[in-house]
């Protein structure tokens, strides 16, 4: 540790009740619940640090659809140095459904708290992050009376349902939210207690596939004449990948550029236990035996295209000899830079019908960029100082990994 690192007040009282009072909020966006209510808890959290908030509502929603929830904005302008600068922080207050709520050992709403953890929906993901990110501030304001920069806040609550008005909100606001810096809703700590910079992130497409048979499900002895749709499904799901999972729809790769040397070299650099994380999953090996640089390399920068959701027939206990009326299959599939989730789906689409699976219909659920800071961004190095002055050492990652071995929110 440097000899002149901050003494922080961590008011960590503060912190789990602050925290616990927004995981009671049920803020579920895909069920459209309590959102509006955890917003405004959220305003009168940041007013009461000293943070000037309010809620922005956007009506220019598309008709017949729900009005999106409000958007939580907050702003602390510094007074020495107020053309300075200015960071924002990008977190979101809306979570994940609770389901299934027999695997959870706690209530999911409430946050309870077992020696060093808080257990609950969101308390990471990202009422956690967004609390600390309030606490650094308040901090600020209450030991030094000013923010060093100018910071902002921009708190959405759709982020879990695919942020489907974050762009036109940024459109329509977008002197209010104009920045120099984002940092992104999360980041970690690892198990040497090494703060994660993660420069960047994976995008996302979500596509959700439907093949119909008869009008309803019918005895299998008619399968003989009528097709059945769990195979058709099944059938185009595997020409979608092949043994080894290389993806193989025509031109997926065609913008994907080669790391730099430099990229690679961070790569190398990451630590990564294999043990430990094979025996946090219960398995024993990686997917085509890769290992060392590979394993890293995959969780960094390679895409994905994997099944989320098979769903057709009879699946109680015992035999019904039926053929299912219908089937589908969610699939997601990793981004990385510079592949475009609009033309990725037109790809998509076009695999599927040149395979001959022109029956089965195609939705786009959603879709999302993948990010990557450039390693000569000059943030990078400040920050990096930064949190070796706090921690002694930190880890930079070209993309953040998703380790779910290390997402643990600490108090
Ligand atoms: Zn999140």
């Amino acid at each position: 540790m440097s000899s002149n690192k901050l003494t922080i007040d961590i008011d960590t009282h503060g912190l789990i009740s602050d925290l616990q009072k927004l995981i009671k909020i049920p803020s579920v966006s895909a069920r459209k619940q309590n959102l509006e209510e955890c917003a405004k808890e959220i305003v009168v959290m940041m007013k009461r640090i000293g943070i000037d908030a309010e809620l922005i509502y956007f009506d220019d929603y598309q008709k017949n659809s729900t009005p999106p929830p409000p958007l939580v904005y907050g702003e602390v302008k510094s007074k020495s140095n107020p053309n300075g600068k200015t960071l924002l922080f990008y977190n979101h207050y809306d979570v994940q459904p609770e389901e299934p709520r027999d695997l959870w050992e706690n209530e999911p709403f409430e946050g309870k708290v077992e020696g060093n953890l808080i257990y609950g929906r969101g308390a990471s993901d990202d009422k956690g992050e967004l609390v600390t990110r309030l606490k650094a501030i308040e901090f600020f304001l209450k030991q030094r009376g000013d923010v060093p920069m100018n910071i902002k806040f921009l708190i959405e609550g759709e982020e879990e349902i695919g942020s489907k008005y974050i762009s036109e909100y940024l459109k329509k606001y977008n002197t209010k939210f104009n920045t120099d810096l984002v940092i992104w809703e999360f980041g970690y700590i690892d198990q040497e207690q090494k703060p994660i910079i993660s420069l960047g992130m994976k995008g996302l497409l979500y596509v959700e596939l439907t093949a119909q048979g008869a009008s309803r499900d019918v005895h299998s002895s008619l399968a003989v004449l009528i097709e059945n749709p769990a195979l058709r499904i099944v059938q185009a799901l595997s020409t979608l990948v092949d043994r080894e999972g290389n993806i193989l729809i025509k031109d997926w790769f065609k913008e994907v550029k080669e790391l730099s040397e430099e990229e690679s070299l961070i790569i190398d650099s990451e630590p990564f236990d294999e043990e430990s994380f094979k025996k946090e999953y219960g398995i024993s090996k990686f997917i085509n035996n890769l290992s060392g640089k590979g394993v890293k390399k995959a969780l960094t920068c390679e895409p994905t295209c994997n099944i989320s959701g098979l769903n057709s027939g009879y699946s109680g206990s015992g035999a019904k000899t039926i053929t299912p009326s219908k089937a589908m299959a969610k699939i997601d599939f990793r981004l990385v830079p510079n592949m475009d989730p609009a033309l990725q789906f037109k790809r998509f689409e076009k695999h599927l019908v040149e395979n001959g699976f022109e029956d089965i219909k195609v939705t786009l659920i959603h879709g999302e960029a993948a990010g990557r800071t450039a390693l000569d961004n000059q943030y990078v190095k400040i920050i990096e100082k930064s949190a070796n002055e706090i921690f002694g050492d930190s880890i930079t990652s070209i993309s953040s990994t998703f380790f779910s071995t290390i997402i643990v929110f600490t108090v």
